[in-house]
C-alpha cells in the first residue's frame, strides 16, 4: 500500500546549491511544498530573481509551492576576517569588537553594535552554531575582552549567540523593515520572524505591515528561552510556529529541545496554527549521499508527532545533495504515514483539544468521524481565506482533504498544512458543488462506483454568519 498524498509537508531552503531552474524544478517533483528564502544570505535582486523562477517553475509544473521569507531578526553575526576565518585556542585571549572593520588573529569584529552594552563578565559568548565558546573578561569601550573555552576554526559571518544576556535589540530590525517591504512587493505567502521573544513583537509587525501594505502571515520562530515561556501568547499572534531548533539549542540546553518541540507542536495544533520543525533534519546530506539513521530517526517522529511540516536548511540551500536530500525526507514520510494510515492512528486528533472549541472544530470533529467511519473517500473543503481547510487539517482527518478556493493565495497558503492538498478552481464551478465534487474526484481519481465524499462548506470569516453544512456526496462516474 503506498499512500497517494503525503500528509507531512517539506519545506526547502532554496540557496546556491538549489537556485536553478532545474533544480527547483526537481524539487518540487521530488515533493518540496514550501520555499523558504532566508533573508540573512544574498542581496534583494538575487531574491527577487528567485522568487520569480519559484513561481514560474510552480506555474509550469502545475503546483501551489508556497513561499516564506525568512526575516533575521536581531541574528548577531561576527564580521569577515582578513584571511576569511581564524583559529581560537583554548586559554586564547580574544577581543570582541563592535565596530566596522575586518578581524584578524584575536580580534572579531561584531555586526551587533550594541554587545559591548548588553554583556557582563562571566557570560558566555557562543561561535558557530555554539561550536566555539568564549567567556567574557572584562568590557573596555566598545571591545569585549575574552577567554576562549572551546576552540576550533571561525569562519566569516558565522552566528554569534548570548544565551546568558538580555538583548537590548528590539526583534524587527531596520534590516527586517526593507526585508518585509520586499515580501510584501513580490507577494510571499508567509513571513517568518527570528528571535520572537513576546507576542509584541509579532503584533509589531503585523502593525507595519498593515500601516505599509497588506499583512502576510507570520510564522513565530521559536528560539530563545523568553519565546518559550511566552509560548501561549505568541501562539495566538501567529499564523504559525516554526520550532528553530538551530538557535534554541544554543540558547537553551540542547536536552530541553526535544520536549520543547513535543508541547509546542501540540499547542500549536489546538489552536489550529501549522506548526513546522526545522533544522538539522537530515544535517549530514549537505555532504553525503545518505543521512544518519539519526536522522532518518528524528523526521520519523517528526511524522510521529503529527507536525505539519519538516524544513531542510543548508541541506537544500549549500549541500551536495539537495534533491537527494528532499526524496529521502519524502521517503521516510510516507514510510510512516502509511503505517499510521493502515493502523489507523490519523484522525486522532486528542493532540488538538481546545480549552474554548468553537463551531468550526466541532465540525471538524465530527467530519473527521465521519470520514473514517464511512470510509468516504475524501474531505472537500471550499474555502475562502483557508481558515475552514486549516481548522480541518488540524483534526489530522484520516481521508484526503482537499481545500477548494478561487484564490491562488489561499492554494499557495493551505500548502504549509498537514494533509491538504489544494484545489484552485473558478467562480463558476464554485456554483455547483455536486458538479466540482464529481469533477475533483475524476481529477484526483477517486471515482469507484459507490464512493463518496463529505463535502464541509458554509463557513464565514465572520464566525456570526455561520452555518455549517456536512453534505455525503456520491461520485459516480
Ligand atoms: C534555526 O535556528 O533553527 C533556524 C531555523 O534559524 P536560521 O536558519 O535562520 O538560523
Amino acid at each position: 500500500m503506498n499512500l497517494r498524498w503525503r500528509r507531512t509537508k517539506i519545506i526547502a531552503t532554496i540557496g546556491p546549491a538549489s537556485d536553478s531552474v532545474k533544480n527547483i524544478t526537481a524539487l518540487i517533483k521530488s515533493g518540496v511544498n514550501v520555499f523558504r528564502l532566508n533573508m540573512s544570505h544574498g542581496d534583494h535582486d538575487y531574491h527577487k530573481k528567485i522568487f520569480s523562477r519559484i513561481r514560474s517553475c510552480s506555474n509550469k509544473t502545475g503546483t501551489y509551492g508556497a513561499i516564506l521569507m525568512d526575516l533575521c531578526g536581531p541574528k548577531i553575526r561576527v564580521g569577515k576576517f582578513e584571511e576569511g576565518s581564524i583559529q581560537l585556542k583554548k586559554n586564547d585571549s580574544v577581543v570582541v569588537r563592535c565596530g566596522s572593520g575586518i578581524g584578524r588573529d584575536g580580534i572579531i569584529i561584531s555586526q551587533y553594535q550594541q554587545l559591548y552594552k548588553d554583556v557582563k563578565k562571566g557570560e558566555r559568548i557562543l561561535l558557530d552554531d555554539g561550536n566555539l565558546e568564549c567567556r567574557v573578561v572584562s568590557v573596555n569601550g566598545k571591545d569585549v575582552h575574552c577567554k576562549v573555552v572551546y576552540g576550533g576554526e571561525l569562519k566569516n559571518n558565522k552566528g554569534l549567540n548570548l544565551p546568558d544576556t538580555m538583548i537590548s535589540a528590539t526583534s524587527f530590525t531596520a534590516k527586517d523593515k526593507m526585508d518585509v517591504k520586499l515580501a510584501m512587493e513580490l507577494g510571499a505567502d508567509f513571513v517568518a520572524l527570528s528571535f520572537v521573544r513576546t507576542a509584541r513583537d509579532i503584533k509589531g509587525l503585523i502593525k507595519y505591515m498593515a500601516r505599509v501594505d497588506k499583512v502576510i502571515p507570520v510564522i513565530a520562530k521559536i528560539e530563545k528561552p523568553e519565546a518559550v515561556v511566552n509560548i501561549d501568547e505568541i501562539i495566538k499572534s501567529s499564523y504559525g510556529i516554526m520550532i528553530a531548533r538551530g538557535d534554541l539549542g544554543i540558547e537553551l540546553p540542547a536536552e530541553e529541545v526535544p520536549l520543547i518541540q513535543k508541547v509546542v507542536t501540540d499547542k500549536a495544533r489546538a489552536n489550529n496554527r501549522p506548526v513546522i520543525v526545522a533544522t538539522q533534519m537530515m544535517e549530514s546530506m549537505i555532504t553525503n549521499a545518505r543521512p544518519t539513521r539519526a536522522e532518518v530517526g528524528d523526521v520519523a517522529n517528526a511524522a510521529m508527532t503529527s507536525v505539519d511540516a519538516v524544513m531542510l536548511s543548508a541541506e537544500t540551500a549549500a549541500g551536495k545533495y539537495p534533491v537527494k536530500a528532499v526524496g529521502m525526507m519524502d521517503c521516510i514520510l510516507r514510510e510512516i504515514e502509511n503505517h499510521q494510515w493502515s493502523s489507523g492512528s490519523f484522525g486522532d486528533d486528542s493532540g488538538g483539544n481546545l480549552d474554548r472549541p468553537s463551531s468550526r472544530r466541532a465540525i471538524a470533529h465530527a467530519a473527521n468521524s465521519l470520514a473514517h467511519d464511512l470510509k468516504l473517500q475524501g474531505v472537500l473543503v471550499p474555502t475562502d481565506s483557508g481558515h475552514t481547510a486549516a481548522v480541518l487539517s488540524a483534526s489530522r482527518p484520516s481521508s484526503p482533504l482537499l481545500g477548494l478556493s478561487t484564490s491562488m493565495e489561499t492554494c499557495q497558503k493551505l500548502s504549509l498544512h498537514w494533509g491538504i492538498i489544494p484545489f484552485l478552481i473558478n467562480k463558476e464551478e464554485s456554483q455547483n458543488w455536486k458538479l466540482l465534487s464529481q469533477d475533483i474526484c475524476n481529477r484526483c481519481k477517486l471515482t469507484r462506483a459507490g464512493n463518496r465524499v463529505l463535502l464541509v462548506s458554509g463557513f464565514n470569516d465572520d464566525e456570526l454568519l455561520n452555518e455549517p453544512v456536512m453534505k455525503i456526496i456520491n461520485v459516480i462516474n
